[in-house]
């Protein structure tokens, strides 16, 4: 890389890529959580970020979190649970760049927080945003992540995609086509670093 090149990052999903999904007792279903007793890190995540910040590669941090919009908590809610993510890998050494969250849904039941928005996956705004904030290059970069939109989000900014198994995302995932998939995020990380 010649001095002052945009330099690659890697754009990381957050549920069911760094953090365990939450099984929703009320619907049954595996969701966001939305309390931060309930964020668990899946295994290999720690060591994981930390070598691919080793390698000289900014962390972005892509989420879409809808729930408020739909009325299921608060903001201070997210906000905590974001919180219990940086508590988590904070005082192990992992840095995010940025760390971006879209609040919005399309049917939104919070008024100002519906209709279509450039930053909900799988639409590319965040990482545009981010590479034009950052001088990053995209073409060198890297979107992991669990579900389909996670792998579109990628193509649309023109990233290399990963795709994490996740048995827990369901019909979320399974009709993408990304550059690779791994079945855990010690080997998506060994996709990008190389080797052993
Ligand atoms: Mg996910
Ligand atoms: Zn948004």
């Amino acid at each position: 890389m010649t001095p002052g090149a945009a330099r690659a990052a890697v754009f990381l999903d957050r549920d069911g890529c760094l953090n365990e999904d939450w099984l929703n007792p009320a619907t049954g279903a595996w969701e966001s959580p939305l309390s931060p007793g309930d964020l668990i890190l899946r295994p290999g995540v720690v060591d994981g970020l930390l070598r691919l910040q080793g390698a000289g590669l900014p962390l972005v941090l892509v989420s879409n979190q809808p729930s408020f919009a739909k009325g299921k908590c608060s903001l201070a809610d997210l906000a905590a649970v974001h919180a219990r993510l940086l508590a988590l890998l904070g005082p192990e050494g992992v840095r995010f760049l940025e760390c971006c969250y879209c609040h919005h849904h399309p049917d939104a039941v919070m008024p100002g927080y519906g209709g279509a928005c450039p930053c909900r996956k799988p639409a590319p705004g965040f990482l545009l945003r981010s590479a034009e904030r950052y001088a990053l290059a995209l073409a060198g970069s890297w979107m992991i992540g669990d579900r389909d939109t996670d792998i579109a989000c990628g193509k649309r900014a023109g990233t290399r995609t990963i795709q994490i198994a996740n048995p827990r995302a369901g019909h979320q995932a399974g009709q993408a086509t990304p550059d690779h998939r791994a079945p855990d995020f010690a080997a998506a990380v060994a996709i990008i670093c190389g080797g052993v």
